[in-house]
């Protein structure tokens, strides 16, 4: 497993990530969770990610339970806030008093001192970023945080948050989470460009299309059991893929892959990684055998020939 730098921080993170969204503590078994965390760890994944939000806490709480035999220090471990956790006007958004509480209930659910990297889930309109951002480095000053990130943010929104906390002598922002993957590219164009600006490293989601780039879902083919197409809790996100157009592409972007003797999710997670600014490519991994395969994506080389290729491929989803 190679490392790389988060932004301009010192923290470094694998260029595989592990996440939690619509597995851990939800759709996979907790066992078999706890296999693919471990197996993730004896990989050389140091990275992992998850949400206050994810199924109301109950992601942070498996997380907890299998990292727990291992030094603190030997993995990095990100959280995030934003997203409804109760029925009341506070218990959402990026005001200080949630931010403050909704730290507390995950350093609890996730059984640490420290949350490694603390990210605002989404941009909040009804909130000062100001706010925000002072929240965030009061929490790093008490040593409850260590660093502060965001997830999709716009590029004018991270340009924004820079100049503020510049201004008011706050501690940088070192991260974005955006969606990022060989069919959805949006942040090539402005948030990559400003990023590598401003120090702001990518630890990018979905890096598979939630499973569609791995090619197992075939065009004229019924959906494979056991998989989040298959599964009426998860399959909300991925249906929009699920069209016989979009997978004859991706049995290109296989046969592409197979002549360079790889697998299809291993390409499309060097594609990703082929971008400086991207610090880690954070998957999702319902078996461990899933985690074995694509952590073989670190430090492999895209020849040009078959970026071209697969650009051409791209142009036309
Ligand atoms: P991926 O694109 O990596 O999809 C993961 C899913 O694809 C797995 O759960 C598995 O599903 C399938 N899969 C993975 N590897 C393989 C393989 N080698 N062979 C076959 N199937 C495979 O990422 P996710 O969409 O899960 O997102 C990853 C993480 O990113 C999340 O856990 C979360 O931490 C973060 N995230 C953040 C968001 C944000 O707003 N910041 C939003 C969404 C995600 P199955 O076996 O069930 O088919």
């Amino acid at each position: 497993m190679k490392y790389r730098r988060l932004g301009n921080s010192g923290l470094k993170v694998s260029e595989i990530g592990l996440g939690s969204w619509l597995t851990y503590g939800s759709a996979v078994e907790k066992e078999k969770s706890i296999s693919c965390i471990h197996r993730a760890y004896d990989l050389g994944i140091n990275f992992f990610d998850t949400a206050n939000a994810y199924n109301k806490g109950a992601a942070e709480t498996v997380l907890k339970e299998a990292l727990q035999d291992y030094t603190r220090s030997s993995y990095v471990l990100a959280t995030k806030v934003f997203f409804p956790m109760g029925a009341g006007p506070n218990d959402r958004g990026l005001s200080r008093k949630h931010i403050i509480e909704q730290c507390e209930a995950s350093l609890k659910r996730l059984g640490v001192d420290y949350i490694d990297l603390y990210q605002f889930h989404r941009y909040d309109h009804e909130t000062p970023v100001e706010e925000s951002l002072r929240a965030l480095d009061d929490l790093i000053a008490q040593g409850k945080v260590l660093y502060g990130g965001v997830s999709e943010w716009s590029a004018a929104q991270l340009t924004d948050a820079v100049h503020i906390a510049k201004e008011k002598n706050l501690r940088p922002l070192i991260s974005n989470q955006p969606i990022y993957n060989m069919m959805v590219r949006y942040i090539e164009k402005e948030v990559i460009p400003v990023s590598e600006k401003e120090g702001i490293g990518q630890v990018v989601f979905s890096p598979l299309a939630q499973g569609i780039l791995t090619g197992k879902y075939k065009p004229n083919e019924q959906i494979p059991a056991k998989s989040r197409a298959a599964n009426d809790d998860t399959n909300k996100w991925i249906t929009s893929y699920l069209n016989d157009e979009v997978l004859t592409r991706v049995q290109r972007l296989s046969d592409i892959a197979s002549g360079l003797e790889v697998e299809l999710s291993q390409l499309a997670l060097a594609w990703v990684l082929r971008q400086p600014n991207v610090s880690s490519a954070i998957i999702g991994a319902s078996r461990p055998e899933q985690v074995e395969e694509n952590v073989k994506a670190s430090g492999l080389e895209i020849p040009a020939s078959a970026l071209d290729e697969v650009e051409a491929v791209l142009k036309e989803i």
